[in-house]
């Protein structure tokens, strides 16, 4: 128990500014976050470095840790590395809007597509699906499928030369009222100049509103290579993530606004039509951070534990005033945060090792009731309680007199634990302050 109140105490004693050391060690951690995420290494450095400079001095909030706070600015940061929330599909004022979905093979063109054309069409708009890719009729097929499941047209003219069918797709579109057309092209296995050229001839031909470069998440910094290449062959102006529902953390997602200065717009989780959203700086960001639910975490203690409250008892540890109604008042701020296991288990690391630990709220509730067993006066005082009163305090909960026992242990070692603290805090100027 002590451990798990050091940490509250810790965040009690985080007034204060950031030091370098603070960042420093905070730093370690995101390091290998980001590297964990395949980030690259060098998008890893120049990142460590701009938000060390900006972290270092800044000031902690009064119910975060130095490394929460540190943590925060990543996060910031690290949002505004992928630009930002409202990247859209831009429409002209004179329809058909035309999307180009390019990519390489098996990187889900067909499948966004169509979870795009859905999307559309639930919006208000008419879509046309275009099967592009001629050079297997399996692909044909497979729009055809998906483009029924979307309840969308889907425009095919079978194994004929695609700029043909782009042109008579937009023909098509036109007489039937579809103002957006979704040209779903071919892809290769590796990028070539003979796939460059039928999409450079597409651009000319259909002149796109959206040149949308669908990547694999899954294959990690190749991505961004990849959207590089397509970058500079073709010119793309957006990118679409695709099997964000992997295990990958997708790190690459950090390096594609930088590499090619285009925005990821949409992501896809899913081979369903509906698992795809547009994308959220946000969320990504704490999903590279791989921080499980730390920022949630940082938002709930910033939430649960006010200013207030922290200033009051960091005045009382000082001032070596901390009593049971002090540790009961802790206890219930914590529980206020949720289950002790389920905030644990947002600490980074710590989740998936969590599955079958044994940790008992009940520990908690049992505390709650030896307090509120004691009378004033041993709250305030407890050196007081003996054998009979701890008795009648073990009687009055429930518990037995070694669990009175084994608290009022505890809370004498946290006092001393405190004293010391709230001595160097005393005298010991800045450094300390944050022990
Ligand atoms: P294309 O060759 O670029 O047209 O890629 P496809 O759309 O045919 O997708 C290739 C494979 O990846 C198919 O088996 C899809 O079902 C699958 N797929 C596409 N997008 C996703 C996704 O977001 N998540 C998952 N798990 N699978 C996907
Ligand atoms: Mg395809």
């Amino acid at each position: 128990l002590s451990g798990k109140l050091n940490q509250v105490f810790k965040k009690l004693k985080s007034h204060g500014k950031l030091t370098e050391s603070d960042v420093k060690e905070a730093m370690r951690e995101v390091r290998m976050a980001l590297l964990e995420a395949d980030v690259s290494y060098k998008v890893v450095k120049d990142f460590v470095k701009k938000v060390s400079e900006r972290a270092v001095g800044e000031e902690v909030l009064s119910s975060l840790t130095p490394a929460q706070q540190v943590i925060k600015i990543v996060n910031e940061e690290l949002c505004n590395l992928m630009g930002n929330e409202n990247a859209r599909i831009q429409f002209p004022s004179k329809p058909p809007c035309v999307i180009m979905m390019c990519g390489l093979q098996g990187s889900g063109k067909t499948t966004h597509s169509a979870k795009l054309a859905k999307m559309l069409k639930k919006e208000g708009h008419y879509p046309l699906l275009v099967a592009c890719d001629i050079y297997r009729p399996a692909a044909i097929n497979q729009l055809q499928v998906v483009g029924e499941r979307a309840g969308v047209k889907v425009f095919e003219m079978g194994q004929i030369d695609p700029r043909i069918i782009a042109k008579e797709a937009l023909r098509f579109a036109k007489d039937h009222g579809n103002d957006v057309v979704i040209l779903d092209t071919a892809g290769r296995l590796h990028i070539d100049t003979e796939l460059m050229d039928e999409l450079k001839d597409l651009k000319e031909l259909t002149n796109p509103n959206e040149i949308m470069l669908v990547v694999d998440a899954m294959t990690g910094q190749d991505a961004v290579n990849v959207a590089k290449a397509f970058d500079d062959a073709l010119g793309i102006d957006s990118v679409l993530m695709s099997k964000l529902d992997s295990d990958t953390r997708g790190g690459a997602a950090l390096s594609v606004l930088a590499v090619t200065g285009k925005p990821i717009k949409y992501v896809g989780m899913g081979e369903k039509l509906d698992e795809f959203e547009q994308f959220h700086p946000q969320r990504m960001a704490s999903r590279i951070l791989g921080m499980g639910d730390m920022l949630t975490l940082i938002e709930k203690a910033e939430n649960t534990i006010s200013q207030k409250d922290a200033e009051k008892m960091a005045k009382k540890l000082e001032e070596n005033r901390f009593d049971m109604d002090d540790l009961l008042e802790q206890l219930r701020q914590i529980q206020k945060m949720g289950s002790l296991k389920s905030i644990i288990g947002m600490l980074p690391g710590v989740g998936s090792k969590l599955k079958d630990a044994d940790i008992d709220d009940r520990q908690f509730v049992r505390i709650e009731a030896m307090i509120t067993s004691m009378t004033k006066a041993e709250r305030a005082k407890p050196s007081i309680i003996n054998p009979s009163r701890k008795r009648r305090i073990a009687a009055g909960s429930g518990t037995k007199v070694e669990d009175v026992n084994r608290l009022l242990k505890q809370f004498d070692q946290m006092q001393k634990m405190m004293k010391q603290l709230g001595g160097k805090a005393g005298k010991g100027g800045k450094m300390n302050r944050r022990a």
